[in-house]
């Protein structure tokens, strides 16, 4: 007899460990690799059967597998959501929950601090299609409120936002978008299902790139949506069954390992977060260090009001602009330059040169993106070393002629 978990509530460690697991016939401790593409049937009938939905049997792993089902299992269990869907990657995730519930006529509202792709989704992609798209400051209540004067089909927002960690009041916003008839569909990147959970606050769906956080250690791309039971079968389902932005079964497994340590790494990578903010705040070469805890962020008591930690993000201002920015990025030896983020390793990125290039300097000013803006993934490394490696980049700025910096750099062997 199969056991099957107990029927208390669990609580999240013990999902991220235990939650979802598909067991087959066997019984491996581990989660299955079902590297299959198809499924075969005991015979014609049972094909037949399983067609007409009259039976639950795998057909084909664009639309079911059972790996990818116990992934999805699990981050439903986790999220406290009635479905999941898993696809390819974080942008899969977004466009699909996105399109496969709009069409032309339509009116999308969205908060402008949104992730490069998705903001591209919304300003260039949907009103190819015939969708009025408006974008909004996230944290500007009035302008919510204006743009839900007129109908609206769907709510794609961000909080804390990309790079600039600004929040979203999720209660009040959902209460708006649901008067004007919209779904709010909550991008939950940052936050990750540990420290919110936009669903019991008002939101209908959450996206994750499951590349970040889930994975955590650099390797495989994927995403998801969760939502109701009802929209994931009549609306996301049918549109992913069709149009194809499936998960590799192994990239759905390596994700599902990387989520039985998330209730480790993540409050790991949070303190180190506070603390290295804390160190930035502190130095004179940085103008503005933005942490939704700090107690110098215009939204920190809403920040403590919708999550349980203050996540694993910073932005700060490089005082002296792209320049200076650059100088320090360069000069750092332990924390790498990448863009992406919610790794193990810490890393920065340069905004205005690299995630937010295409958005343009106009788009920019108006995110608060400045050229010495920098974005800080905090990872698990000691935080006193990546405060040495931060503060003997920053001094660096003090001396003049910045190529011993990138000497250093090309030097070091394992680069
Ligand atoms: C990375 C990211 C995405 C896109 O995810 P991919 O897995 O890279 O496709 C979307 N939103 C946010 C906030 C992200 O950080």
């Amino acid at each position: 007899m199969p056991r099957t978990l107990p029927n208390t509530p669990l609580r999240p460690a013990t999902l991220l460990v235990r939650g979802g697991q598909n067991r087959s016939s066997f019984d491996e401790m581990s989660e299955a690799l079902h590297l299959t593409s198809g499924f075969m049937y005991e015979s014609a009938g049972q094909a037949e059967e399983t067609f007409l939905g009259q039976i639950q049997h795998f057909q084909y792993s664009r639309f079911g597998n059972p790996t990818i089902e116990a992934l999805q299992n699990k981050l439903a269990a986790l999220e406290g959501a009635e479905a999941c869907r898993v696809m390819a990657s974080g942008m899969a995730a977004v466009h699909s929950a996105m399109l496969s519930h709009l069409k032309t006529g339509d009116r999308v509202v969205a908060s402008r601090a949104l992730f490069g792709s998705c903001h591209w989704i919304v300003s260039t992609l949907l009103p190819r299609y015939g969708i009025e798209t408006v974008f909004v400051d996230g944290t500007d209540l009035d302008q919510w409120r204006d743009a839900f004067r007129k109908p609206a089909a769907l709510v794609l927002l961000e909080t804390p936002s990309n790079p600039m960690l600004e929040l979203v009041d999720l209660p009040a916003v959902a209460e708006l978008a649901h008067a004007a008839g919209a779904i709010v569909v909550v991008d939950n990147v940052f936050a990750t299902p540990l420290l919110q959970k936009p669903l019991t606050l008002g939101a209908d769906v959450v996206v994750y790139s499951a590349t970040k956080h889930f994975d955590g250690q650099g390797r495989v791309l994927g995403g998801a949506v969760l939502g109701s039971q009802k929209w994931v079968d009549e609306v996301l389902q049918p549109f992913i069954r069709n149009t194809g932005p499936s998960i590799s079964p192994f990239n759905a497994w390596v994700i599902l390992k990387g989520l039985e340590t998330l209730h480790l790494r993540l409050p790991a990578m949070c303190a180190n977060a506070a603390k290295l903010a804390d160190f930035l705040a502190g130095r004179p070469e940085v103008s503005r260090t933005l942490y939704p805890f700090l107690d110098s962020h215009p939204q920190q008591a809403l920040a403590k009001k919708q999550m349980s930690a203050g996540g694993s993000l910073v932005t700060f201002d490089v005082e002296g602009g792209k320049e200076a920015a650059f100088r320090v990025l360069d000069a750092l030896r332990l924390i790498d330059i990448s863009n992406n983020l919610g790794d193990a390793r810490s890393m920065v990125t340069h905004p205005a040169t690299t995630t937010h290039m295409k958005v343009g300097p106009e788009e920019r000013a108006r995110l608060g993106i400045t050229d010495g803006t920098v974005r800080f993934s905090v990872g698990l490394e000691d935080a006193q070393d990546l405060i040495d490696d931060l503060s003997q980049a920053l001094d660096g700025l003090r001396s003049t002629g910045g190529g011993k910096a990138d000497l250093s750099r090309a030097a070091a062997p394992d680069r």
